[in-house]
């Protein structure tokens, strides 16, 4: 249930203070505002630079969440010159764009909301936009005028749905003065929203949360517990396939390498298995802005490809009516419902999945919900596509567009808490990469903030914690593209003649055992990597130019390596690449304490500065430098490259 969440301090500071303070109350409540959606604005009177005064209206820039606004994600208007392009008959989105933009109080401010002229005429200080879920229940329903006229009677003004921007303000401005009473606290957009309106900050908030719960109030509660449903059935490494399978097909068909989530909650599973779910889920999106997230309806099921044709033909109406020459979206599904596997979502980014699911979510809840009050209905096809394909919609996806090189990509890394891994994941996630860290250090969990990083602990001898690990890591991304094998032990020095067979097999069994039961684990997903699978193996300078005292360490990475050769052999046919990395001397990782360095250094008799540097080219090698390779090796300039291997030990003449 909503919730009045005003604070006094909310009435703190000057006019755009309290319009920050009660956006951010808006935002807070996912059941009014998600992820960017809904506008808030306030009007002030001011002096400009000569002093004299101007009536302004300072309204939520593009790019701005009200959750987390600030004052700069309000642009400032000259109130009276956008209330002049509401009397216009007509006005492109383009040329409404570029002359709100011009007409900034700041020119480096964001761009404006297109819902600038609709504000500017509505006479109050504060006006709030949100696209309240109880409020698209009730309007998305097949009677929603009959509900929103008996649930908010007189206290509001109903316009049916046009389109957002020129077209709304337009129609507002023709009919506002006739329904405008003194009565009027808001305003209901059929199939959109709510707006409401008031003199303070605060007033208008309460209006808004008065008329959402009343909203609320008229609509049937769905029953709280579901019972429970489980996704997990039957062998979890098919699942894993399953799910990379979809994830391959989705990220061919967006032309773009995509991650795929799942969503374990039981309402969503339970609508993804509800009988009625190819009826239910295919009317459209709960409020036209949703489209740009989620597309108009979700696929049903797992046939990628016919969802695709549908959406080409959706596409060929559209753009027959359409007023400007449009180009095709990638037709991929970014929300899946498969009785099996729950909701997955789809996007380049996992904060975007993650945000497509959120909206999906809700979009389930009102749906269930207006089933309740007669049946959903949402806007027609051809409305969506309006939305869709609008200039300024096509504007916030090209900004939210994720250009780095490893966006979509998923990496794994074992041996990731500290060292060559941390680097490695570390340069991967800024790469845009969703990285997936292994490791036996608790610290793993929490080496790396944001959903990105999925840190796991994991002894990698424990074949069920490796299975277990790879199902939390394939339900979270939807498969893996890229494997990096570094996870090993460096036991301290001892010839084979004092070395103990448990500590030779302790040494085989972290560096070389486990990694080869993990490859075979891997091989199906990396088999279905988009883009083609990889692994880049951490090998050694003692693979090529052992010394005394290590026999244990220098032979698993020898026969790692072997493992390697005969890998790209062997996976080459499924497009996978193999390449092997020999760092030497990198000294800021875990096994290097300062006393031991200064132990070494004195007993080459070198200082630790030039033991670090003892190489052909007199450099040091970092844990940063080797994940620097990682990075290159799995990026385009290896893209033809398997087999290899590189050495990164600053020359060393054994070696050469
Ligand atoms: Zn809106």
């Amino acid at each position: 249930m909503v919730e009045n969440k005003w604070v006094s301090t909310a009435a703190d500071g000057d006019l755009l203070d309290q319009r920050v303070a009660t956006s951010r109350l808006l935002g807070s409540d996912p059941s009014l505002v998600l992820h960017g959606g809904g506008n808030t604005s306030v009007k002030i009177d001011e002096p400009d630079i000569t002093g004299r005064m101007k009536k302004r209206i300072y309204i939520k820039g593009s790019g701005w969440d009200l959750s987390s606004i600030e004052r700069q994600g309000f642009t400032g208007l000259d109130l009276e010159r956008v209330l002049e392009l509401s009397t216009l008959d007509a006005l492109d989105d383009l040329s409404m764009a570029r002359e709100l933009s011009s007409m900034r109080v700041d020119p480096s401010s964001p761009a404006p909301s297109v819902e600038s002229i609709l504000h500017a005429l509505i006479p109050f200080t504060f006006v709030d936009h949100t696209h309240a879920d109880a409020v698209v229940t009730l309007t998305n329903t097949v009677h929603g005028i009959d509900y929103v006229k008996e649930v908010f009677g007189e206290d509001v003004i109903v316009l049916p749905y046009v389109m957002p921007g020129f077209d709304l303000a337009s129609l507002a401005a023709r009919t506002f003065p006739e329904l405008v009473s003194p009565k009027t606290i808001g305003l209901v957009l059929m199939n959109h929203g709510i707006f409401t309106f008031g003199s303070t900050a605060k007033e208008s908030y309460d209006r808004m949360i008065e008329l959402v719960a009343r909203a609320e109030q008229a609509i049937p509660q769905l029953p709280e517990n579901l019972p429970e449903e489980k996704v997990n059935t039957g062998d979890s490494s098919a699942q894993r396939v399953d799910l990379a399978k979809i994830r391959h097909t989705v990220s061919s068909y967006a032309n773009k390498p995509m991650i795929l989530t799942s969503s374990l909650n039981s309402h969503e599973v339970a609508f993804a298995r509800d009988p009625h779910v190819s009826q239910l889920s295919q009317h459209g999106p709960a409020t036209p802005d949703h489209v740009i997230w989620t597309k108009r309806v979700p696929l049903v099921g797992r046939d990628v490809e016919k969802f695709t044709e549908e959406y080409k033909s959706y596409f060929e109406n559209g753009s027959e009516q359409s007023r400007n020459p449009v180009t095709m979206l990638d037709p991929a599904p970014r929300v899946v419902l498969d009785p099996e596997l729950g909701m997955l979502t789809a996007e380049t980014t996992i904060d975007r999945a993650i945000a497509v699911g959120d909206i999906y979510r809700h979009t389930i809840d009102i749906i269930r919900k207006a089933e309740l009050l007669g049946g959903y209905s949402s806007l027609s096809a051809e409305d969506i596509f309006n939305v869709e394909y609008w200039d300024l919609e096509q504007a916030k996806v090209r900004r939210a567009q994720n250009a780095k090189a490893f966006a979509g990509r998923v990496v794994l890394i074992t041996g990731a808490a500290g060292g060559i891994g941390f680097a490695t994941a570390q340069h991967f996630l800024s790469e845009g990469a969703a990285v997936i860290g292994l490791d036996i250090e608790p610290t793993v969990s929490e080496a790396f903030t944001g959903e990105s990083w999925l840190g796991i602990v994991c002894d990698l001898t424990d074949s069920d914690a490796v299975d277990h690990a790879l199902d939390v890591a394939v339900k979270k991304y939807g498969g893996i593209d890229i494997v990096v094998l570094n996870a090993g032990v460096f036991p301290s020095t001892k010839m084979l003649v004092d070395l103990s067979t448990e500590e030779w097999r302790t040494v085989m069994s972290v560096n070389l055992d486990s990694s080869v039961a993990l490859l075979g684990k891997v091989h199906p997903l990396l088999q279905l990597a988009v883009g083609g699978g990889q692994v880049v193996i951490i090998g050694s300078k003692n693979v090529s130019a052992p010394g005394p005292g290590a026999v244990a360490y220098s032979s698993s990475k020898a026969a790692l390596t072997q493992v390697a050769r005969v890998l790209a052999l062997e996976w080459a046919t499924d497009n996978i690449r193999v390449n092997i990395i020999h760092p030497d001397a990198v000294f800021d990782t875990g096994i290097w304490t300062p006393e031991l360095l200064k132990k070494r250094a004195e007993h080459y008799g070198l200082t630790v500065d030039q033991y670090k540097r003892r190489n052909l080219l007199g450099v040091e090698i970092t844990s940063a430098d080797v994940a620097q390779l990682v990075v290159a090796i799995a990026g385009p300039a290896f893209s033809k490259t398997t087999g290899a291997q590189v050495s990164i030990d600053g020359g060393n003449d054994r070696v050469i």
